[in-house]
């Protein structure tokens, strides 16, 4: 990938010491040690939030509060504030510029820069971290990931990316502007192939199995919810069902449409930004399942972006990529 030479003396450029990328073997994962649902989720800690919306009235998002601060939603995209989620979820719905980020919401000049908030975290995260960018670069050598120096926290505008043991997660999608605050975190049980899914959301991606066409390729089975640790789930009920006790199922909602956001592009069943087909499921059973006569989701999770994540990427940055 090339990387700026515009930053000569603040900046350490990592490029240069990158490996060739590769599929690791940590990039197969098998289904217990990789946990699609990325935020190590106290389900006490869990809050269901009813925002408005445009097609059905009110809609709920499940979100907690990690230890950085700030709110997460939809399993791992991070937002520095309840404000800015409800800001990124009712604009988003009305088709602005937090559309899908095919379209919009790249970072300038393709140009992602990143620090690490120590260098603890860097001591941790480094090998995943340069695993993720490689995965990215080798199909879109026009983004420029630029570290910047010395390790510490502060700095809006650049990613910073810390090593905190409550999950995986990073920023809500893409780059909005020079004032607002980014993070990736990555606890040690976060695999490569989670960090590749964060730097997605960091580059632009929202989830793909959020998408309103989500049920023409593979059907949501609320049913097979875990319910939660801390949940009596009454005979004969389960996930699908209203006015259960509450804590129970509130990661139903993690599988809720994001309305409003564009997604271009055939449906993609190996975009790493796809969760695992047991994401948030009971032990045994799986919640996302083929539709008749679709394609079966693959048992382990992709670690590197596909084809068409690529291809979508591209479209983001069309200036950059010139295909
Ligand atoms: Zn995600």
């Amino acid at each position: 990938m090339r990387l700026s030479l515009a930053v000569l003396s603040a900046l350490t450029l990592l490029g240069s010491v990158l490996a060739a990328p590769s599929l690791h073997p940590d990039a197969l994962q098998p289904r217990d040690a990789d946990m699609a649902p990325h935020a190590w989720m106290d389900d006490q800690a869990l809050e269901v939030l009813t925002i408005p919306d445009a097609a059905s009235g009110t809609r709920n998002l499940t979100y907690f509060e990690p230890s950085i601060g700030g709110v997460i939603v939809h399993g791992d995209m991070w937002f520095p504030s309840l404000d800015d989620l409800l800001e990124f979820e009712t604009s988003s719905q009305q088709g602005k510029d937090h559309a899908m980020t095919y379209t919009n919401r790249p970072w300038p000049k393709a140009t992602v820069p990143f620090r690490y908030v120590s260098d603890e975290a860097e001591r941790k995260t480094k090998s995943k971290v340069e695993f993720a960018i490689n995965a990215w670069g080798s199909g879109a050598p026009y983004l420029q990931f630029v570290r910047i120096v010395p390790n510490g926290e502060g700095s809006t505008g650049i990613i910073r990316i810390s090593a905190r043991e409550d999950g995986c997660y990073a920023s809500g999608v893409g780059y909005r502007k020079p004032t607002d605050r980014y993070r990736v975190n990555l606890a040690n049980a976060c695999s490569k192939g989670n960090t590749v899914h964060e730097f997605g959301h960091i580059l632009g991606f929202a989830h793909e199995h959020q998408r309103p066409d989500r049920e023409n390729h593979i059907h949501f089975v609320c049913a097979n919810v875990d319910p939660g640790p801390k949940c009596t789930m009454p005979p004969q009920r389960n996930c699908c069902d209203q006015n259960l006790p509450n804590g129970c199922c509130k990661n139903r909602y993690q599988f809720s449409y994001q309305v409003g956001m564009t997604f271009d592009g055939p449906y993609d069943l190996d975009s790493v930004m796809h969760y695992a087909k047991w994401a948030f499921a009971l032990p045994g059973r799986d919640t996302l399942v083929p539709v008749a006569g679709g394609k079966t989701m693959p048992d382990l999770t992709p670690s590197t972006p596909s084809r068409l994540d690529f291809a979508a990427l591209c479209r983001s940055y069309p200036k950059e990529c010139k295909r």
